[in-house]
């Protein structure tokens, strides 16, 4: 049988006959275990995880990489919990703040119609509750039909939920009946509760972020999911992580996306932690479309890690770099982020698109291709 070039290059680049053993699995479309995806990571050198995570991306999405004409809306930044990574809330920033209804339809009414999705996620306010929350969704759906709303971490969602006694079910067929289509990923950070415990106590634990990612599936809500790492997280916990989220989504299928969220030590109770290095950024990427065999995207959040590392995280994994956001959330901003006031214009994002290689496809929040004029 012929070698493929792909199979010739993991070849040249390791004789470790358990990563080439790995690597030929993946290269036959084949499920990696947990204890290979450790191995990934602690063996395997940038330029072979490049080459499969390349592979696996190909596979799913061709030349293709999507973006969406997108807005978020971050109601408010005073907080319940004190997270110690959390540079946004009003306990850490220097700024605090809770929109009114009037001002975030504001927002919502100055956005131009070619915009297709708001994403709604902030803090975990005290005195808000899901009947506030849902009363938005409908003054939102009034304002502008045709706009995808997803909204509500499971962090926020889970306070509003246990405030008004109803159970994680009734609580999103509530929000769900008040025009509530997908939920974001935030608010996953490390699975493991030793890490938890430590970074982020009060917090909503794991299994509940997990049962309300699983429950709104369930009932027809997509969602996204994240991770939070590079910083006091080992490689085992990151790939348990994945694991979770692979099981959960082989029992559902509705996970939209996922989504790698690196530390950033600015103005937080961790700013004694370093960052982890852009080689770490990539191979965080690559092993996370490598592993995660049942996710379509892999999305790297540009205001996160900024312009030119979204745009190599393309070749390592990536078919997704969100949206154009409109200079709309102070989250990775307030955490010392490059981009102080994140906006990309549609041309700019084709154009970082094609300087990868990549062919632009704008999508909708399904990522169904999205044509001039729709
Ligand atoms: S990360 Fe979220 S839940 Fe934690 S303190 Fe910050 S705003 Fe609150």
């Amino acid at each position: 049988m012929t070698e493929k070039p792909a199979e010739t290059m993991i070849r040249a680049t390791t004789h470790n006959v358990e990563l080439r053993n790995v690597a030929r699995k993946i290269m036959d479309n084949q499920r990696i275990s947990v204890e290979e995806g450790v191995l990934l990571f602690e063996q395997a050198s940038l330029g072979f995880l490049g080459i499969l995570a390349d592979h696996c991306r190909q596979v799913r999405n061709g030349d293709t990489a999507f973006y969406i004409r997108n807005f978020h809306i971050e109601p408010t930044n005073i907080c319940v919990n004190k997270c110690r990574f959390c540079s946004y809330s009003h306990h850490f920033s220097p700024v605090s703040w809770e929109l009114t209804v009037d001002e975030i339809l504001e927002k919502v009414r100055a956005q131009d119609e070619t915009v297709r999705e708001l994403h709604i996620t902030g803090a975990v306010h005290p005195a808000r509750d899901i009947v506030y929350y849902g009363n938005l969704l409908k003054k939102i759906r009034e304002t502008r039909s045709g706009l995808h709303i997803k909204a509500y971490s499971a962090v926020e969602l889970d306070y509003m939920i246990r405030k008004s006694g109803m159970s994680i079910r009734e609580g999103l067929q509530y929000l769900k009946a008040c025009g509530l289509e997908s939920i974001p990923g935030g608010g996953a950070e490390i699975f493991d509760e030793t890490i938890r415990q430590q970074i982020c106590s009060m917090k909503t634990p794991a299994h509940a972020w997990l049962e309300i990612h699983e429950t709104a599936h369930q009932l027809g809500i997509p969602s996204n999911a994240t991770i939070l790492y590079g910083h006091i997280e080992n490689y085992r916990q990151r790939i348990e992580h994945l694991s979770e989220l692979r099981a959960v989504q082989d029992r559902t299928g509705g996970f939209n996306a996922f989504i790698p969220l690196k530390f950033r030590n600015g103005n937080n109770l961790m700013d004694a932690v370093q960052e982890v290095s852009v080689t770490e950024d990539m191979k965080m990427y690559a092993v996370s479309r490598i592993f995660l065999d049942n996710f379509s995207h892999l999305k790297a959040y540009w205001p996160a890690v900024g312009r030119q590392l979204a745009r190599i995280s393309l070749s390592f994994g990536v078919d997704d770099l969100d949206g154009t956001i409109n200079d709309s959330t102070r989250i990775y901003s307030l955490a010392g982020a490059e981009d102080q006031n994140p906006v990309m214009t549609v041309s700019e994002m084709i154009e970082l698109i094609r300087e990868a290689g990549r062919f632009p496809v704008e999508r909708d929040s399904f990522y169904g291709p999205v044509y001039p004029g729709e």
